[in-house]
């Protein structure tokens, strides 16, 4: 920590000497109004002239073509998103204080809607902090900073939960692609002095083995921490099958909430063995297991053999990254649901989640409904739910509305 905080000192001279230079970036002329009306990125195409010569991740000043202001962000040559912008207030000092600010308000943000012990602290774009990611697992942090802009801030980020929080550890999970588009390596590892990192956190009053050094994104999916919740009276004396269940978090809510038999399935043999061991955390094994198997195989192979359950769960990967083969996706979620449904009891129920941005919520329920009519069901919705509410969803970004989660009565 002691490191961190005198490279911090360092970083905070050198950045104060240089903001006093700040660069000014000038927008080209015919551009959609999109940052003005509150979008965060700024695209290199967008740019018109560069007044000054900014250094990758230095703050620049970003105006119309006109010459009115915008706001100050970070700036990256490197990146097709040239700069994101941090602050709309003119003369607002980018500082180790304004990071602490913004952190504090997140939190206090996240109390004020109910959030306590686990919660996506920071929700980058959608909290102001363009490619910051915080979860919290109660006193353990989990960091990813994606872009370079906000990766050079990472030791005051670290000091800032620091000061705010009784922190046990932090650990960056910075392993992943999209950094590279950024010029940045991927990379993980303590920010903290090191800990045991397999944590337990509660959860609705059940408990779950989180691997943050290892697990899938920062270890755990939060974002399916309200939802969990939404199974509760649909499972009671159910006989419920899960797939893409990853550690297992909605079918051992399900054994918990009254189910007769719960089983889940995920291909990655880790997930599987970590879910059985949540289920035996909470007492639930007798009612509760998981296997490793591929869902797209023994869905098919189980609707022939008409296996029928009480309530069906499907959780599946994003299928694609990119707007360019959606259609892999699209193909993807309506095979899935389709077994899915045929292996639902007639009145029985079908939970299913899509986890991409890629697929508007209108074209999931567009996806369900051609699902149901080739399985041949009638289905009526129960509820329609997007992620929790510690990720935010700000209408202008709409990046920042992603997860659909439906639950459906299957006729
Ligand atoms: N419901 C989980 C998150 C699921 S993430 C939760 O709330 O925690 C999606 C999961 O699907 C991953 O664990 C991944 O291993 C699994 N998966 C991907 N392809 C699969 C396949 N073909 N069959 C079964 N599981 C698959």
């Amino acid at each position: 920590m002691a490191l961190n905080t005198s490279c911090y000192a360092f970083l905070s001279v050198s950045l104060k000497l240089s903001s006093l230079s700040m660069s000014q970036v000038f927008l080209r002329r015919n551009i959609a109004p999109r940052v003005q009306n509150g979008h965060p990125w700024i695209f290199a195409n967008e740019i018109d002239r560069i007044e000054g010569s900014p250094e990758p991740a230095d703050i620049v000043e970003v105006y119309t073509h006109e010459g009115k202001w915008i706001g100050s962000g970070y700036y990256n040559p490197k990146s097709q998103i040239s700069i994101r912008i941090l602050s709309r207030k003119k003369g607002q000092v980018i500082d180790a204080g304004f990071f602490k600010d913004q952190i504090q308000r997140c939190w206090e943000y996240r109390q004020q809607i109910g959030y306590a012990e686990n919660c996506r602290l920071v929700f980058g774009e959608a909290d102001g902090l363009p490619q910051l990611i915080i979860d919290k697992f109660n006193d353990y942090f989990v960091i990813q900073t994606l872009a370079l802009g906000i990766d050079r801030w990472k030791p005051a980020i670290v000091d800032a939960l620091l000061e705010i929080f009784p922190v046990k550890g932090i650990y960056e999970r910075n392993d992943v692609p999209v950094r590279e588009l950024e010029g940045l390596p991927q990379q993980k590892g303590f920010l903290s002095a090191p800990f045991e990192t397999k944590i337990i956190i509660r959860e609705n009053g059940l408990q779950f083995y989180v691997d943050l050094a290892n697990g899938q994104k920062t270890g755990y999916f939060l974002d399916q921490q309200d939802n969990r919740r939404a199974i509760s009276a649909i499972v009671k004396n159910a006989t419920v099958l899960g797939a893409f269940t990853y550690t297992g978090t909605f079918e051992v809510h399900a054994a918990h909430y009254g189910a007769k038999t719960v089983l889940g399935l995920d291909i990655s043999a880790s997930a599987v063995e970590q879910a059985n061991e949540n289920a035996r955390l909470n007492g639930l094994q007798d009612r509760c297991r998981f296997e490793a198997a591929n869902a797209f195989d023994l869905l098919k192979q189980w609707t022939k053999e008409d296996k029928q359950y009480d309530v069906v769960m499907l959780d599946p990967p994003a299928f694609t990254k990119s707007r360019a083969t959606i259609q892999k996706a699209i193909t993807g979620y309506k095979e899935i649901n389709l077994r899915g449904m045929k292996l639902v009891k007639p009145g029985g129920f079908l939970v299913t989640s899509s986890c991409t941005n890629l697929v508007p919520a209108s074209l999931f329920l567009e996806i369900i409904a051609m699902a149901a009519k080739d399985a041949r069901r009638k289905i009526r919705q129960v509820c329609f739910n997007t992620q929790s509410a510690d990720h935010p969803i700000v209408w202008e970004m709409e990046n920042t509305q992603y997860l659909k989660f439906l639950i459906v009565q299957v006729l």
